[in-house]
């Protein structure tokens, strides 16, 4: 299972070095692969206190490699610290109304700079209540990955907009569902080489529910906000076998 952590705006360098002294230790035996996505400014300390099996990414960086873009960050000033990233997460298309055809760019660019990438898509509420899920991911998808060719250092993951942050779980059907129809549109895409593609699940993933999501046909990880901030809570879901 591939176990990745979205830090979103918390923690300052010194929480991060703390956090690792505690977590390095009681993931050393975990089969899994693990993520964490720190904020930019914690980054080369998460890189620095990480022991080398955990992957550092960001969660966001800007589709220009550089010039008169103020407050952005680009692929070339972070490939010397890291080889993930994050994009299309619900905070940025919901809260800072980022477009799918951003997003395809920025995609573009990091896969040029050999990025590993974690495409987030998902509805809101409002569109899962107007029966309108399949469309939205199937806009989400090929909209961003429009002009991309299959890529195994792309993931994707379905994050229900409706469940990020709230404690509360999709039902288990509903997972199983949009992972199928998320393979099903991948293949569609980029054919069978997208039965490769990671797809991995996030909204509200705790140590009580992962192994649930985990047993999920198509769930190949977990992308995970609040209980990654923990060392105990995030290495317990990182100690999770499938
Ligand atoms: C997220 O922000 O990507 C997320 C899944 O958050 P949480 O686990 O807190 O719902």
């Amino acid at each position: 299972m591939f176990v990745a952590g979205n830090w979103k705006m918390n923690k300052t360098v010194k929480e991060t070095k703390d956090f690792f002294n505690e977590f390095n230790k009681l993931v050393s035996k975990t089969k899994n692969e693990i993520l964490i996505c720190p904020s930019f400014p914690c980054i080369p300390a998460a890189k620095q206190f990480a022991s080398k099996k955990v992957f550092i990414g960001a969660q966001d960086a800007f589709f220009e490699e550089k010039g008169e873009f103020t407050g952005k960050v680009s692929f070339l000033q972070l490939k010397d610290f890291c080889d993930f990233v994050l994009l299309g997460h619900s905070d940025q298309r919901h809260k800072f109304s980022e477009s799918n055809q951003s997003i395809n760019k920025k995609i573009k660019t990091a896969l040029k700079f050999n990025f590993n990438v974690i495409l987030c898509v998902g509805e809101t509420l409002e569109e899962k209540e107007e029966e309108k899920t399949n469309l939205v991911l199937s806009e989400q998808l090929s909209d961003s990955l429009k002009g991309i060719f299959f890529n195994s250092k792309l993931f994707v993951a379905y994050e229900p907009v409706w469940v990020i942050g709230t404690g509360k779980t999709a039902k288990q059907n509903d997972v199983f569902e949009a992972h199928s129809f998320i393979r099903s549109q991948l293949t569609e895409l980029f054919g069978e080489k997208a039965n490769s593609t990671k797809i991995l699940y996030g909204g509200s993933v705790k140590p009580e529910n992962c192994k649930e999501i985990f047993s999920i046909k198509n769930v190949d990880g977990v992308l995970v906000g609040g209980a990654s901030l923990n060392p105990k809570t995030f290495a317990q879901i990182a100690n999770t076998a499938k």
